[in-house]
């Protein structure tokens, strides 16, 4: 090693058995705007070996308040190739691959399957929804997180624990476009990486059942204890308990 991790190596959560295991891992991204910007960052920074982004978005003039691996030369781009060339350049020993298009539940097997984590920075509520059901049916850990003004969640997700819809949120509406400060988006997009993180170390201090709710106006943070829902459709959907 080159001395790049070394002052995460020097962590005793992480060390070098971490450091391993951060390089060989598998994290998928969906979505490369406001949240994965830091999301992305982070963990390509973090030596996670193998990043994959799927977003079918161009880069647009009104991205450039909250999403800084797009910069204003790339407008037009699309967004996981202008996220991808930053990426590579920032640690060219990570592998980056890209999926230019939006997941579906057709092609959700192409870009989910083999990933240890996957972490949703889209920015809708049906998203969200569609990318949770999707990690359900799988087994696949998630971190999941929504940012709206100074306002802003962070939730991770398994088949033991309470999902969004397990909360009703398919019950509700999210606005569009969402408005979105982009240091809220720094905040979350940041506790998603951390988390992700922690999970590919197999540590136990998850957000599992908690949600963080965080308010920047007021710049307060709340954990609030979360159940699962015995009649959640997305749940049962994967045939889980
Ligand atoms: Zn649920």
């Amino acid at each position: 090693m080159d001395g790049r991790y070394d002052r995460q190596i020097r962590m005793p959560e992480i060390g070098t058995e971490g450091q391993r295991k951060l390089e060989q891992s598998v994290v998928t991204v969906i979505g490369c705007g406001g949240l994965g910007a830091p999301v992305l960052t982070y963990l390509a920074q973090a030596g996670v070996g193998t990043v994959r982004i799927a977003d079918g978005d161009t880069v647009s003039i009104s991205n450039l308040n909250r999403q800084f691996l797009h910069w204003e030369e790339d407008i037009g781009k699309e967004k996981v190739h202008s996220a991808a060339e930053k990426l590579r350049r920032l640690n060219p020993q990570i592998r980056v691959e890209t999926f230019p298009f939006y997941l579906t539940e057709d092609n959700a097997d192409r870009i989910l399957s083999g990933s240890d984590v996957v972490v949703d920075c889209v920015d809708s509520l049906a998203g969200r929804l569609l990318v949770g059901r999707q990690c359900l049916a799988r087994d696949i850990p998630l971190v999941e997180g929504a940012v709206q003004g100074f306002y802003g969640y962070v939730l991770d997700i398994s088949r033991k624990t309470a999902c969004l819809e397990c909360l009703g949120y398919h019950l509700g509406k999210s606005p569009a476009p969402v408005p979105a400060l982009g240091a809220a988006a720094g905040v979350i997009g940041s506790l998603q990486a951390a988390e992700a993180l922690k999970i590919l170390l197999g540590r136990r201090e998850l957000l599992l059942g908690t949600m963080l709710q965080y308010d920047g106006l007021c710049c307060e943070f709340d954990k609030i204890e979360i159940k699962k829902d015995p009649r959640c459709r997305a749940h049962l959907s994967c045939g889980e308990e």
